[in-house]
């Protein structure tokens, strides 16, 4: 109770700071609803039309093959890559990315088909077919936080 009373202040502007942070990232979210299956279908086509190029590209480029893509409302992550299945799947809400961010993640996740870690060959490999991954790195996280 003493720590409590002491730090009371602290306390406060720590507690504003966290529902702040919450706040921003929940707006950056709500940008894209995806709350209807019409919203979603939509989302989904508009997203195809940017990746599917992007991953025909690079897949090409890096000599690799994911048997699936598929496109999820998903906010843990950009991208996820299963390596048993190669399959990828894609965060709707990549829609909110600038484009370059949106190829990094594809160059990404095309990458964990030649590396499943993320090792110092997977760093060099990012090196090679997307030599600004570390800003473009850099900015994807600086999004939705
Ligand atoms: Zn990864």
């Amino acid at each position: 109770m003493q720590f409590i009373e002491e730090h009371h202040d602290w306390i406060i502007e720590a507690r504003k700071k966290t529902l702040e942070k919450v706040q921003a990232r929940h707006d950056f979210f709500d940008q894209l609803p995806l709350s209807t299956c019409k919203q979603i279908e939509e989302a989904k086509g508009r997203l195809k039309t940017i990746i599917e190029p992007m991953v025909e590209y690079h897949s090409k480029e890096m000599g690799v093959k994911p048997t699936a893509i598929t496109y999820k409302k998903m906010i843990s992550r950009w991208g996820q890559c299963n390596v048993k299945t190669r399959t990828i799947c894609f965060s709707m809400y990549l829609l909110l990315l600038p484009e370059w961010c949106q190829e990094h993640v594809v160059v990404h996740e095309l990458c964990h088909l030649l590396e499943p870690s993320h090792n110092a060959r997977f760093h060099a490999l990012m090196d090679k077919y997307y030599p600004k991954w570390r800003e473009a790195r850099k900015e994807t996280k600086s999004y939705g936080k």
